[in-house]
């Protein structure tokens, strides 16, 4: 048996959830368990994975006493806004607290319809889910916020999608919360501002304990959203990550990546790569990340304007558009730290942020692997330059980029070996492939083999440490594979 609690359903009231349980089905399995996940949090992982807990994880018995909630929440997707988004296929099952006292959410997606399904089924089938499952545990090891995948079950249904049926499945996830910049959306656009106030005290409660004194509340959570938000979408751009759906009911305020639908890493670098089939005109390819950040923060800004501490409404809107526009000299920091991380430079000089750029448009120029490159520079530094520039078409401007490189490490001094660890601390050598996510779910969702899965998550878990026997899980996509297109998992 699992201990829950219930902030949201009981420090909130009724008009930011709804009471629901998850649909009967017929026959709830757990595929997948993160016993790491499970031991860290203090969970019972053999009571989970048996009969009764697969029925637990799937929401169709929760314990007595407990509060099940759909959350309600709006958010903007691609530019337009929606009143009323909300839990149309999950369920926040409650809070578990980890061994630090910290609480987390349990979290159900495909737990069938509730009140904010719309034209939905409130169904998810197995390959998205075990995609959300793979992405979130690579993100986690490559050292990125991430919410978590603690179970992922079957239901023995089939659902039936577009592309004919699928074995229905649920996600069972773990995140520091499930507050939205959607979520302070939907009470801002119905003008009410006592409720956003309310989940201003929640989320710092949650988030930043130390910030509930405050003078001005809600602009130091603006803040602190604003600051997470600068370095996870830098630490995206350090893997080639693409989220692909960076809706503001997909941006979290604990500056967790969250909900993983369509999103993939990028292979060849192409700042505009883009691989969800319904991001038509780039709105969120991979460079426009940080740009699309700041304009969600703004809409996170324009919700908590009201409540700034300011003389007037001029005030406030001045305030927010200095604050909202201070995103992107954070984030250029930021990113440049990334790229320092992976060039091996620990110091800090100006001309650093140049020196990654000028890197990345000759590898544009060349149509380059991302990951390959990256992790083929500490080899240049033990001697070997054969892998990297064999990635080059023209070696030219690389050589000249070589040199003025090394210029740049050798003025800090520290021997080579040196940097050279520590970039192979920064650039991984396994990310989650695209050709390898498919062929995994592939073989889950047509014979419901998770072996090729489970070797995945194995090999993802561990991503800076090269390990003889995993060359496949190195290379890049074969040459009949793509072009690629992800979709968003419904
Ligand atoms: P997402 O694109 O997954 O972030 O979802 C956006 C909105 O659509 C959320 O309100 C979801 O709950 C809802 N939604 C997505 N898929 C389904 C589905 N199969 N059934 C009901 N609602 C859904
Ligand atoms: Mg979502």
């Amino acid at each position: 048996m699992l201990t829950l609690q219930h902030s949201y359903a009981t420090d909130l009231d009724d008009e930011f959830w709804i009471s629901w349980e998850g649909a009967e089905v017929p026959d709830p399995r757990v595929v997948l368990f993160n016993r790491t996940l499970a031991g860290d949090l203090g969970l019972d992982g053999e009571w989970l994975q048996s009969v009764e807990g697969a029925e637990f994880l799937a929401g169709m018995r929760t314990p007595e006493g407990s509060r099940p909630v759909a959350q309600a929440y709006a958010g903007h997707q691609f530019g337009g806004f929606s009143p009323r988004l909300g839990d149309g296929r999950a369920l926040l099952l409650g809070e578990v607290r980890g061994p630090e006292g910290r609480a987390w959410d349990l979290h159900l997606k495909g737990s069938g319809r509730t009140p904010f399904s719309r034209g939905g089924d409130g169904k998810a089938v197995l390959g998205p889910i075990l995609r959300e499952y793979l992405m979130g545990e690579a993100m986690h090891a490559l050292g990125i916020p991430t919410t978590r995948a603690l179970a992922a079950l079957t239901t023995g249904e089939q659902i039936v999608r577009q592309e004919g049926p699928k074995p229905g499945a649920i996600l069972a996830r773990v995140a520091s919360s499930h507050l939205r910049v959607g979520t302070f959306e939907y009470f801002a656009s119905r003008g009410d501002h006592d409720r956003v106030r309310t989940l201003v005290g929640y989320a710092l409660e949650r988030h930043d304990p130390e910030l509930l004194e405050a003078e001005d509340p809600a602009l130091e959570l603006f803040r602190a959203v604003r600051a997470r938000q600068a370095t996870l979408v830098a630490d995206w751009m350090g893997v080639g990550f693409i989220h692909g759906v960076m809706n503001t009911d997909n941006t979290s305020i604990s500056g967790e990546t969250i909900d993983y639908g369509p999103c993939a890493f990028m292979d060849t670098y192409d700042s505009a790569t883009v691989f969800s089939s319904i991001d038509r005109g780039g709105r969120y390819a991979y460079g426009r990340q940080a740009s699309v950040m700041q304009w969600n923060l703004a809409r996170l800004a324009e919700a908590l304007l009201p409540l700034f501490e300011v003389e007037d409404t001029d005030a406030a809107v001045a305030l927010a558009t200095e604050e909202v526009e201070h995103f992107a000299p954070m984030f250029l920091e930021q990113w440049t730290g990334v790229m320092r991380g992976k060039l091996g430079l620990a110091d800090t000089r100006s001309g650093d942020a140049k020196l990654a750029a000028d890197l990345l448009d000759l590898m544009a120029d060349d149509g380059v692997d991302f990951t390959r490159a990256f992790r083929s520079l500490s080899d240049v530094l033990r001697g070997d330059p054969e892998a990297l520039s064999a990635l080059f078409d023209d070696p030219d401007p690389l050589e000249a980029w070589l040199s003025r490189w090394m210029d740049r490490l050798d003025a800090e001094g520290a021997d080579r070996e040196a940097h050279a660890a520590s970039m192979d601390r920064a650039n991984p050598i396994y990310i989650p492939r695209n050709h390898l996510v498919e062929e995994a779910l592939d073989a889950a969702e047509e014979q419901l083999d998770l072996g090729p899965t489970r070797t995945l998550l194995d090999v993802l878990s561990d991503p800076f440490t090269m390990r003889p026997g995993l060359e496949r899980y190195t290379e890049p996509a074969p040459s009949d594979f793509g072009p690629y297109v992800t979709f968003c998992g419904t």
